[in-house]
């Protein structure tokens, strides 16, 4: 797609939103049922699985760690997710995003209950636009609650930016390629602590700060719909029993 001309008018961005509005999102716990935890996400038109399997053995052994559990994290997109058909398998960009994945979960994880074992986080992202790195965080969130992985608590995140002159929330594909700024941001939305922060392009001081604060206000949005989607899936599993 060619530069739109403008990428805000009247105040409002090219998809109708408001600058501090989330896309419509939607949270599935407990999606697959061959995993032990699983998650779906759709963030605007990202659409992102997330599977969990473990505390299991960790193989190959060499990689296990004495003292605690190794988490271990694989973002994937599908040659499908994108307008120009993705080459299958890993790149850099996929080794970055399942690093920043595993170091935004990591917090709240108690990985030295397992010792010597491993839980793997895989993200699969079916279709892409801006911020698969942030659904796929979501995601793996709930997946690994899902899984009944003990936690601290859950990490919620999205990315914010500016396009043109004003700060945004949640950018979407569009904005994500012309605007100034993409800053994807994971928190643990309850403790007010940053578990990821990546940047791009450049923001005053002052609206770095307004960012974060928007920030926050779009993953305490989402952190209440990863809650309410685990209720769901736990309020469905009683009245099976
Ligand atoms: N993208 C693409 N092909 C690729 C990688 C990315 O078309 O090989 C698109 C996709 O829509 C993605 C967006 O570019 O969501 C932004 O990618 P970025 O690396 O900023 O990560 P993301 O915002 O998805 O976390």
């Amino acid at each position: 797609m060619d530069k739109p001309e403008k990428l805000m008018i009247d105040g409002k961005r090219l998809d109708g939103r408001s600058p501090e509005e989330l896309r419509p999102f939607k949270i599935v716990a407990g999606a697959l049922e061959r995993a032990d935890g699983s998650a779906y996400v759709e963030m605007g038109n990202n659409k992102v699985f997330a599977a969990v399997y473990g505390p299991r053995e960790m193989h190959p052994r060499h990689h296990a760690l004495p003292d605690q559990a190794v988490l271990r994290c694989r973002y994937n997109m599908a040659p499908f997710s994108v307008d120009d058909r993705k080459k299958p398998g890993p790149n850099r960009r996929s080794i970055e995003i399942s690093k920043v994945t595993r170091e935004a979960l990591e917090p709240v994880m108690f990985l030295e209950l397992y010792p010597r074992s491993v839980i793997d986080v895989f993200v699969e992202v079916l279709q892409a636009d801006a911020g698969t790195r942030t659904a796929g965080i979501n995601a793996a969130s709930v997946a690994l609650a899902d899984a009944g992985i003990p936690m601290k608590d859950l990490v919620s995140s999205v990315a914010v930016g500016k396009v043109e002159e004003t700060v945004v929330m949640d950018l979407f594909k569009e904005e994500d390629q012309w605007g100034t700024t993409d800053m994807p941001i994971a928190m643990i939305p309850r403790k007010k602590a940053i578990t990821l922060l990546q940047m791009d392009g450049h923001f005053t001081e002052e609206e770095f700060k307004y960012a974060l604060d928007l920030a926050s206000r779009g993953c305490t949005q989402i952190y209440e719909a990863q809650r309410q989607a685990l209720k769901e899936k736990y309020t469905m599993r009683k009245e099976e029993e």
